[in-house]
């Protein structure tokens, strides 16, 4: 997708702090960061919103959630953390390529 941000992070066009990259998913650093640990994990193919994932797809969400506690676990989150999926506008989604946010560092308040 040309004009996706993350596409274009994924591409190498716009820089990022990555964290963790294999051949499908890249993990990098929020750039406005909302706890002490916040980072993205996407798959790298473009999948605008969680609602898109096809019931061929499903496989992608456990293998992303599955690289999601792999990069808490490096991030040394021993204490816990919080997995966020915005989806769509009312789901305050602003980049629509999906991603998971990880917050950790502090007690998350709701
Ligand atoms: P969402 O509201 O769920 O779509 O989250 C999008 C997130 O992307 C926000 O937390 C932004 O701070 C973050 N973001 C936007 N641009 C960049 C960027 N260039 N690098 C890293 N994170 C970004
Ligand atoms: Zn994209």
């Amino acid at each position: 997708m040309t004009n996706c941000l993350f596409c274009k992070i994924v591409d190498g066009e716009i820089p990022s702090t990555k964290v963790y990259e294999d051949d499908d998913f890249l993990a990098f650093e929020d750039i406005h960061p909302k706890a002490p640990v916040h980072v993205l994990v996407i798959p790298k193919r473009h999948v605008p919103t969680l609602d898109d994932v096809g019931a061929g797809d499903v496989e992608l969400l456990g293998r992303l959630m599955d690289r999601v506690r792999h990069v808490a676990k490096a991030l040394d989150l021993a204490a816990g953390y919080r997995v966020v999926i915005n989806v769509r506008e009312e789901g305050g989604q602003e980049v629509f390529h999906l991603h998971v946010h990880i917050l950790g560092g502090k007690r998350m308040p709701f």
